[in-house]
C-alpha cells in the first residue's frame, strides 16, 4: 500500500526555501508540481517513493507567461494546456506548443508542468529537445539566491540534473529574437498517451541565399536535438554541420538523414529497438526538412 509521505505546503518562495534547506542528496525533499511523474513513483513499485515532499501548488511566483527583453519567460508551474492556449507561445514558440500538444492527453496536459518535465530529466521528455534548440535557460533558486543554467548544461547524466537538492526551478527563459524557425516531431506508438520512441526538434535561420544556386535560401545557425536516443536529450552536431550554410534541397536532406543515422547510438528497450530508432530518426529529419523547405 502506498504511504503518504509528510508534505509541506509553503505559500511563499522564502518559506519553500526554508523547507528545502533540509533537503540533501542522501535525504531529499521531493518537490511536487503537477504530480504526473511523482505520483507514478508513490507506490514504490518504480524506484524508491519520495520520503518527504514539498508541494509547489501555492507558489504563484512559479506561474505566468510573459514576454520581456527579447525572450518568453515561463514560470516553472506553467502547464501544457497553458502553453497551448498562450498567445505569446503560439506567436513566438510554435515548436513548444506543438510539443505540449503531444504530451499525454488532456488530463496530463492540464496538470503536467514545463518545470516538472525539465526536472524529471527523462531522456524521452518531449519539451527538452525544443528547449535545447532554442537555447533556453533554466532559472533556479534557493536560500543561497538565484542562478541561470543553460539547458545545454542542465541534464548532466541519465535522469540527473544540475539542480541542487535545496533548489527549485523558478522559470524558463527562451530567447525569441532573430527570426529563428523551429519544428518539432515526435514518434510514438499512438498519437496520445505515448512515450516517445524518438523525438526531434530542428531550428535554423534563413541566410541571404548567396550560397545556393536555386531559389531556396541557405540555412544558418542550424540546431538539431533529439530525445530517446541517448541517456539524456542531445544535440546532433555532426548532422547540424551537414545542414549549416546550405539550402534545404533534397540532396541536403538525404545527406543529413544519412549523417544522423550514423551519428546517434540509441539502445533497444521496452519501447523500441535501436535499429528502428536510428531509421525513424533519419526519416523524420528528412520529412522535417522537406516540409520546412516546401518541396
Ligand atoms: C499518463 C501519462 C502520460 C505522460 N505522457 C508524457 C508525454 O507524452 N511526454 C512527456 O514528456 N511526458 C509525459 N508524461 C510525464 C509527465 O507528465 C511530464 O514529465 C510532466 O511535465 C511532469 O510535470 P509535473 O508538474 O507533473 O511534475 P511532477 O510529477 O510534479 O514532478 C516531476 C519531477 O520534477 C520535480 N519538480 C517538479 N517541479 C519542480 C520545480 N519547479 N523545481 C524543482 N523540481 C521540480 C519533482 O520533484 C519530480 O522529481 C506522462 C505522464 C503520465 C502519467
Amino acid at each position: 500500500m502506498p504511504v503518504e509521505p509528510p508534505i509541506a505546503t509553503p505559500t511563499s518562495l522564502a518559506d519553500a526555501y526554508a523547507v528545502l534547506a533540509g533537503s540533501t542528496a542522501d535525504d531529499p525533499i521531493t518537490p511536487i508540481a503537477g504530480g504526473t511523474d511523482v505520483m507514478v513513483r508513490i507506490t514504490g513499485e518504480i524506484g524508491a517513493p519520495p520520503a518527504r515532499m514539498v508541494d509547489l501548488s501555492r507558489l504563484d511566483a512559479l506561474r505566468g507567461i510573459t514576454v520581456d527583453g527579447g525572450a518568453v519567460i515561463l514560470g516553472a508551474r506553467t502547464t501544457y494546456t497553458e502553453i497551448r492556449r498562450s498567445d505569446a507561445c503560439r506567436e513566438h514558440l510554435p515548436a513548444l506548443v506543438a510539443a505540449a500538444a503531444t504530451i499525454g492527453a488532456a488530463q496530463i496536459q492540464n496538470r503536467g508542468t514545463l518545470g516538472g518535465n525539465i526536472a524529471n530529466a527523462s531522456p524521452a521528455g518531449d519539451t527538452l529537445p525544443v528547449l535545447l534548440v532554442l537555447d533556453a535557460e533554466v532559472i533556479v533558486g534557493g536560500a543561497r539566491g538565484e542562478r541561470s543554467i543553460p539547458v545545454a548544461d542542465f541534464w548532466v547524466a541519465y535522469r540527473r540534473t544540475a539542480l541542487a537538492p535545496d533548489e527549485l526551478i523558478l522559470r524558463i527563459r527562451i530567447p525569441v529574437a532573430g527570426g529563428r524557425e523551429a519544428r518539432f516531431r515526435k514518434i510514438g506508438t499512438r498519437r496520445a498517451q505515448a512515450i516517445s520512441k524518438v523525438v526531434l526538434a530542428l531550428a535554423w535561420r534563413e541566410g541571404p541565399g548567396a550560397a545556393t544556386a536555386g531559389p531556396a535560401r541557405a540555412w544558418t545557425d542550424v540546431r538539431l536535438a533529439l530525445g530517446s536516443v541517448a541517456d539524456r536529450p542531445i544535440r546532433a552536431r555532426a548532422t547540424e554541420a551537414v545542414l549549416e550554410g546550405v539550402a534545404p534541397t533534397p540532396a541536403t536532406a538525404n545527406a543529413a538523414a544519412e549523417a544522423l543515422a550514423a551519428e546517434i547510438h540509441p539502445i533497444d528497450d521496452v519501447r523500441s529497438t535501436a535499429d528502428y530508432r536510428r531509421a525513424v530518426a533519419a526519416r523524420a529529419l528528412h520529412r522535417m526538412i522537406r516540409d520546412a523547405a516546401g518541396w
